[in-house]
């Protein structure tokens, strides 16, 4: 006897859904290309081609140089469910002759589902309503010719905004069932360049991306610059936009510590000297806030600049301690055309000061020359990298100058010959009222700086 119970008629069909779907070529002939996909499509069991746009000329946005695209969109009626209409589409793809490629480069056939049905979706590999849509007149003006209600199609703001950590989680949750990887890059704002290479890089490495913006005011002392820390939101969320961030989490005090919030992360002995000398309290401050936005993230990937070397030492011994799952991705310090590392606080500088903070690197770069002109004795290198800085009369204070083991920043003994595994921390103040700079540089890397 059968252990399948008998089946007196077929199962009910799906029901058909509708689709729009975005076409587009830029190799090869193109139109012809559009009408084969078309044809395609039609010839699938499955889907319905109810009606086709015209075609027409758009300029590429966005990738590498490439040629003029043609694009056109189609409305279809499927019962394919929509990752296996997503399959059909990239088998079409590939038959036109499409491979793998850079973000946005040019292709022979290219097909987005754009809608499907009123269905919200967002997987590793199929995000629909199509995230990008509304920014893309390509997409927009063969969908108005299909007859298309454009403005009803749910709109994925872009970048999303988050305030309070549930917003996150549900996204983030939402993300993660989808089995897409999670790329997390924490920020205090006044976003720049070295922010944007962190972003970069996460972007390349992950299927979402997160930034968080929050000046947090735990590792901040009273006398320090809280309150004045610059707050460009609108430029921020424009820099999240164009590279690509999914979600940017942007709280407010009592989302991150509501009333009650009384834990703190204890840091090791390390973590009091040098920033933690000079800033008592920081790096509590940053491991608390650190840890906090890690739970409500979880990313498989967190990005912190080499920059805040010691900060990057912290946290690491952090995820280490406290098992945080994922990876701590290091990213390199990246410098401004003189040499000058890019710091939000940079504009703190008048132009004087400026000019002068880049003796930091100029004395970085003093010790890493005599170094690989054979100077190892770790004295001789500091007092090297401390000349320079003493030349320069706007320097008003040094707070340190260290040469420390770069894996944990354990302090180098005087005796050992400095090797390329050291690395050259410094904090120097600069103009009136003083604006801290910090450094570092790793012996054996080189470092370009205008005099
Ligand atoms: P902040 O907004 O200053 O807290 O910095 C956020 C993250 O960006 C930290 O991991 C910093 O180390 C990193 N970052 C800031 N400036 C730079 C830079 N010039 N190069 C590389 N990373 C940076």
């Amino acid at each position: 006897m059968s252990l399948h119970p008998r089946v007196e008629h077929d199962p009910p069909a799906p029901a058909p859904v509708e689709v729009l779907l975005g076409l587009g070529s830029n190799l090869g002939d193109r139109d012809a290309a559009l009408l084969r996909a078309v044809e395609r499509l039609r010839a699938t069991p499955g889907i319905e081609v109810l009606d086709v746009s015209p075609f027409h000329e758009s300029v590429p946005v966005g990738g590498p140089p490439q040629p003029t695209y043609r694009n056109g969109a189609a409305r279809l009626r499927t019962t394919l469910p929509p990752h296996a209409l997503l399959g059909v589409c990239k088998a079409i793809e590939r038959e036109a002759g499409r491979v793998p490629g850079p973000r946005n480069g040019p292709r022979p056939l290219d097909l987005d589902i754009l809608t499907y049905g009123d269905v919200q979706l967002e997987t590793r590999d199929l995000v629909i309503p199509h995230p990008r849509l509304h920014e893309r007149p390509f997409v927009l003006d063969p969908l108005r010719a299909l007859g298309a209600d454009v403005d009803a199609i749910p709109r994925g703001e872009s970048p999303r905004v988050a305030t309070t950590p549930l917003d996150v989680q549900a996204r983030t949750l939402e993300w993660r069932q989808g089995s897409c990887t999670i790329g997390f890059v924490p920020t205090m704002g006044a976003l720049h360049e070295g922010h944007a290479s962190l972003i970069r890089r996460a972007r390349r490495e992950c299927d979402r991306v997160v930034v968080s913006i929050f000046v947090n005011p735990l590792q901040f002392a009273a006398h320090e610059d809280l309150d004045k820390y610059p707050r460009p939101l609108s430029a921020d969320l424009e820099l999240c936009r164009q590279h690509g961030v999914d979600l940017v989490f942007v709280p407010g005090v009592a989302d991150m510590y509501p009333a009650g919030f009384a834990s703190r992360i204890a840091v090791g002995a390390e973590a009091e000297t040098m920033e933690g000398a000079s800033r008592p309290g920081h790096f509590v401050g940053v491991a608390t806030v650190v840890a906090r936005l890690w739970s409500i993230v979880l990313p498989d990937r967190s990005y912190y600049g080499r920059k805040d070397a010691q900060q990057v030492a912290v946290l690491r011994r952090l995820h280490q301690d406290l098992c945080l799952s994922g990876e701590l991705v290091e990213c390199p310090i990246d410098r401004e055309e003189d040499g000058l590392a890019r710091s939000s606080r940079n504009v703190y500088l008048g132009p004087a000061d400026r000019v002068a903070a880049r003796a930091v690197p100029r004395a970085l770069a003093a010790a890493l020359d005599a170094h690989r002109f054979g100077e190892t004795r770790r004295d001789e290198l500091l007092a090297a990298a401390r000349r320079v800085l003493e030349a320069e009369r706007r320097c008003v204070g040094l707070d340190y100058l260290e040469i420390r083991r770069d894996v944990d920043l354990a302090p180098w003994p005087a005796v050992e010959p400095v090797g390329i595994e050291a690395r050259i921390l410094v904090a120097a103040r600069f103009g009136q009222p003083p604006t801290r700079r910090l450094d570092n540089a790793a012996f054996g890397e080189s470092l370009a700086v205008a005099t």
